[in-house]
């Protein structure tokens, strides 16, 4: 971090800020310039407070060196982290994994005819939510509970593993007892309690975008959950809120090679929420896999016209299959290969 003064600032305004930094408990040094000096702050961890020293007389402004959040960065660790899943998938080497299922977990019947559906056209990991965060509190809320026991047995029956989004600190627990993945929703991406709870849980977590997330705010969420000690965190590109109305999220798939270059961690791609529209899922997801996804999450519906949450979005099972047809020619030509059901065996 580098305090900047500001043009002609008093010598004692710059003893003050090295006295301010030193009573941090930090070195400082000065570094008189031409034009203006700077002081710069040694030995720090990352966490100074910027604000105590923004304030100071003579402070013209502090300058970041490093990133804020330090175990996502990829100074922190070189090599990508890669996720391994029940049953030997991987997340984050060179396996491109395909999350599919419907929005909500609705009844036994539309759960499974969706995981076997999934599981036919080749994806490795259902995805439904049994605790829905809905815009209105009218909308239906998911069949929470019974829903979680409809997961288990639909990963009984097909093999998938399973990845569904847990709401709040009190549901950690009962829902990580069905899930192989929790999901935190882009509602809930800065939910810091529920981050260190699930950042103590052993079982990884999929932590999506919020929709007015910058990406530094999306990997200094990731770093509560990693602080607390579980380093297996798939971040989720989902779609950010724009000025445009003509789509219901603008999908920012520019974050994903942004991200692969600041973090270690596997980034996915969630084409349905991103852009809010059957027909734009299949090229967004090629788009994504393309920019280098680690992995897609896709909803899928047996009937996308009686869907209780985001059947516009939701693709029936013969689209799903062709977007997986298509996907797996673009992971071949960007050198990777989509996990193969096969691969999850229990
Ligand atoms: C979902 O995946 O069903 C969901 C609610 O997504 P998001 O949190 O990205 O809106
Ligand atoms: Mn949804």
């Amino acid at each position: 971090m580098l305090v900047v003064m500001r043009r002609g600032a008093r010598p004692e305004e710059i003893r003050g800020v090295v006295a301010a930094i030193e009573a941090m408990g930090y070195q400082a040094h000065a570094l008189p310039g031409r034009q203006r000096t700077a002081v710069a702050v040694l030995g720090n961890d990352g966490r100074v407070d910027a604000t105590r020293l923004e304030g100071l007389p003579g402070v013209l402004e502090v300058l970041h060196v490093s990133q804020p959040y330090r175990r996502a960065s990829r100074e922190w660790q070189e090599g990508n982290t890669v996720i391994r899943l029940p049953g030997g998938t991987t997340i984050g080497g060179e396996e491109i994994v395909l999350m599919a299922g419907p929005c909500a977990v609705e009844s036994e019947a539309q759960l499974l005819a969706a995981a076997r559906a999934v599981r036919e056209a080749g994806a490795v990991v259902l995805r439904g939510g049994a605790f829905k965060p809905r815009t209105s509190p009218y909308s239906f809320q998911g069949l929470g509970e019974r829903g979680l026991a409809l997961l288990a047995a639909a990963r009984e029956e097909t093999g998938l593993a399973v990845v569904t989004e847990v709401l709040d600190t009190e549901s950690v627990e009962l829902v990580a007892g069905v899930a192989d993945i929790l999901q935190i929703g882009a509602r809930n991406m800065q939910n810091y309690s529920l981050l260190k709870r699930v950042g103590r849980a052993d079982k990884p977590v999929l932590l999506k975008r919020g929709i007015a997330a910058t990406v530094s705010e999306l990997l200094l969420a990731a770093e509560y959950i990693l602080a607390e000690g579980n380093p297996q965190v798939i971040l989720c590109e989902r779609g950010v809120r724009s000025f445009d109305g003509a789509q219901r999220f603008v999908l920012d798939l520019a974050a994903i090679p942004l991200v692969h270059g600041l973090s270690h961690l596997p980034i996915v791609a969630d084409p349905s929420h991103g852009t809010g529209a059957r027909g734009r899922v299949l090229p967004m997801a090629r788009a994504a896999v393309a920019a280098g996804a680690d992995g897609l999450l896709v909803e899928v519906h047996p009937e996308p016209e009686r869907a209780l949450s985001d059947g516009g979005q939701s693709l029936a099972p013969d689209e799903f299959a062709e977007l997986v047809r298509q996907v797996r020619g673009v992971a071949e030509v960007v050198g990777r290969r989509v996990a193969e059901p096969a691969e999850v065996g229990r």
